[in-house]
């Protein structure tokens, strides 16, 4: 069975770059997997992606049709091709014995998958038919801010709690700057900024939510540490049959 990686982060943090990385790793190790774009308003095919949700919907055509602007006209294009989902799950399914992996890219601003219900369906239905993990792509270098990191991660917190799925923290574009959550959860307890005692008790809140994180740091640019992503991808997947897969057994 293949292993669906929901390729998620804000805007600006690398999805699409690593979408195009894992694109050339895997074809050059000649692994069997699915490339899936859900990002309607992607302007290049930067990746050849399997399936496309620009070859079913046009987002610039429904903007026009329902008088929306581009972040509606990209919602709207994303619940017209939830209501389709299914058929997308069908081609995979079809290939599950041969595949490695599933990978999806999402719409360039964040919350247009995560805070809305087709995202929610488009995730839970992958994640009844296949072992998921959700990989939260970091800016890395926008990070090195206590504040603005520390914002990052209650984003990615939602996420997981939201979601219930195994998460995958990617700090992107370690070419340009270095770190890791240890430096971060440094810089983090020595804050001294106006926010003070809710940086504080934030970060301890978050050492939780850090216990159950997996984290690796990489170059979606050049490619370091495409490798240790991978092995990561198959410990979140594990962890998904422990945790998610093993409760869909239970009720099944
Ligand atoms: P998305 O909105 O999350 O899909 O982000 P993109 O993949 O479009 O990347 C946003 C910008 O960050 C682009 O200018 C990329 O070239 C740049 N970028 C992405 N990954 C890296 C990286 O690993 N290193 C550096 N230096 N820049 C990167
Ligand atoms: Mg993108």
């Amino acid at each position: 069975r293949p292993v669906a990686c929901i390729v998620l982060g804000m805007a600006g943090s690398g999805k699409t770059t690593l979408m195009q990385r894992l694109n050339s790793h895997l074809h050059e190790a000649k692994r069997p997997y699915y490339l899936i774009n859900l990002d309607p308003a992607v302007l290049d095919t930067p990746f050849g992606a399997n399936i496309d949700i620009r070859d079913t919907v046009n987002y610039k055509e429904v903007m026009k049709q329902y008088s929306l602007g581009p972040n509606g006209g990209i919602l709207t294009s994303l619940n017209l091709f939830a209501t389709k989902f299914h058929e997308v799950l069908g081609l995979v399914e079809a290939r599950a014995e041969e595949l490695d992996f599933v990978l999806l890219d999402t719409p360039g601003q964040i919350e247009i998958f995560t805070w809305s219900a087709s995202g929610a369906i488009i995730s839970e239905s992958l994640a009844a038919s296949m072992p998921t993990v959700v990989v939260y792509v970091v800016d890395t270098p926008r990070c090195s801010s206590a504040v603005t990191f520390m914002s990052n991660m209650l984003y990615a917190c939602s996420i997981l709690y939201k979601t219930k799925l195994p998460l995958l923290l990617v700090f992107n574009k370690t070419d340009t700057w270095m770190s890791d959550l240890d430096a971060f959860r440094d810089a983090l307890q020595e804050e001294k900024s106006y926010m003070g005692t809710l940086a504080t008790s934030m970060a301890l809140m978050l050492e939780e939510f850090y216990a159950g994180l997996t984290s690796v740091g990489l170059s979606a640019r050049t490619g370091e540490g495409v490798d240790d992503f991978f092995d990561a991808v198959q410990r979140a997947a594990a962890e998904y049959d422990e945790t998610y897969g093993a409760e869909l057994a239970a009720r099944k």
